[in-house]
């Protein structure tokens, strides 16, 4: 079986297990129990993986707060900007391309009388940047603008919606899941105010996340979602997954180091594994193709329909189509319809994910198993 669908999940990094191990058992205390050793080292712990993924993000230890993964960070961030500036206004900016965590919650914002407006990208995934600075009113309290796709890998111009969010005294909230352990990462360049990520996404485990919130110029307020206790400064109580929290933070070290070289890595296989797909007649690559992430590919093959591909090769490739990672539900990508690539491109589009664990012989072995099927799907 070859894993091609790194962005729906990856393993955890063995290194990342055995950190989390002794917090398991030995390690077992409440990071919260302050009379006692048990909870002195279980909270060491904890402080150490806040230092760790504060390096990866280039903020300050206290600017972290640990959360469930990045759905419990995307509804932190919206709900809580949306009821502790009501006073200045009740109008978020988003991008119709977000990922359903931060799509759902606007949603639920709206019911309650937020106004949404939904940017539109062009055919390449990305945002205009005048259509930006167009649609922010003196109510603006919040512009929500995703690092990078889970879909399609398109990286937006980040540090440029920064300056412009601060520029025009508006909160800037990036969900960095897909991007957050893969490219290098300085919330002060790019002046992002809120940044939410998902240790799974990055070989932790699975349930941990964290969310980036700016202490200084501007100190960001947030209203909890969660009370009961006052644990993470208030932010966010209950218990600290610690063992969760140690992996997070193990994660965040094990991505640092060598992180250019990785990328290289996984660019090479991804690049001869797109262009060899790219030989079969009438396949395209979706999204920009520069502003784009090294280890992910979006291809639609002509004539063929994805459901079709998944069913011939899914004991073979783990690999996902359309909205696939995203939801329960199986509606045609969001994404793509977003991008309005039309609707046989978007049933024939397929995303394959590479990741650490990814060799080239199994890019070798995919290559010849999806151009197989999809040449035969396309003689009938
Ligand atoms: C995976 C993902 C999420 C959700 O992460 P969870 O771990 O499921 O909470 C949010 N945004 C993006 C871009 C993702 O890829």
């Amino acid at each position: 079986m070859i894993y091609l669908d790194y962005n729906a999940t990856t393993p955890c990094d063995p290194a990342v297990v055995e950190a989390m191990l002794p917090y398991f058992s030995v390690k077992f205390g409440n990071a919260a129990s302050k009379t006692h050793p048990y909870g002195w080292i279980a909270d060491e712990g904890v402080e150490q993986a806040r230092k760790q993924l504060a390096v990866l993000l280039k903020a300050e230890p206290q600017e972290i707060v640990f959360t469930s993964g990045a759905t419990e960070g995307c509804n932190l961030a919206l709900k809580g900007v949306y009821e502790m500036y009501a006073a200045k206004g009740k109008h978020i900016i988003t991008v119709a391309t977000e990922h359903k965590a931060v799509l759902d919650t606007c949603r639920q914002l709206e019911r309650k009388g937020a106004e949404i407006t939904r940017l539109e990208v062009n055919e390449d995934g990305l945002i205009d940047l005048d259509q930006l600075v167009t649609a922010i009113r003196p109510d603006t309290i919040l512009i929500a603008v995703m690092y990078a796709n889970n879909e399609t890998g398109v990286i937006q111009p980040i540090a440029a919606i920064g300056r412009l969010a601060r520029e025009h005294g508006v909160l800037f909230f990036t969900d960095a899941t897909q991007a957050a352990g893969k490219l290098p990462m300085d919330v002060h360049h790019d002046q992002v105010d809120i940044l939410a990520l998902s240790a799974h996404k990055f070989y932790g485990p699975k349930g941990v996340g964290a969310l980036y919130i700016r202490r200084r110029d501007p100190r960001v307020r947030l209203m909890a979602q969660i009370d009961g206790g006052g644990h993470e400064r208030g932010f966010r109580s209950g218990t600290l997954n610690v063992p969760g929290i140690v992996g997070l933070g193990k994660a965040a070290v094990l991505a640092m180091d060598n992180m250019t070289g990785e990328q290289e890595r996984l660019r090479r296989m991804r690049d001869h594994l797109e262009r060899s797909l790219l030989g079969l007649e009438g396949t395209v690559v979706n999204g920009n193709k520069e502003q784009r992430m090294a280890h992910v590919t979006n291809l639609s093959f002509a004539h063929v329909k994805a459901e079709r591909l998944i069913a011939a090769l899914n004991s073979q490739i783990a690999f996902s189509v359309g909205s696939a990672c995203t939801s329960a539900s199986k509606e045609p990508s969001h994404v793509l319809a977003a991008m309005a690539l039309g609707d046989g491109r978007i049933k024939g589009s397929i995303r394959l994910s590479l990741g650490r664990f990814t060799t080239e012989a199994e890019i070798e072995h995919a290559i010849g198993l999806i151009g197989e099927t999809v040449r035969s799907a396309q003689m009938v």
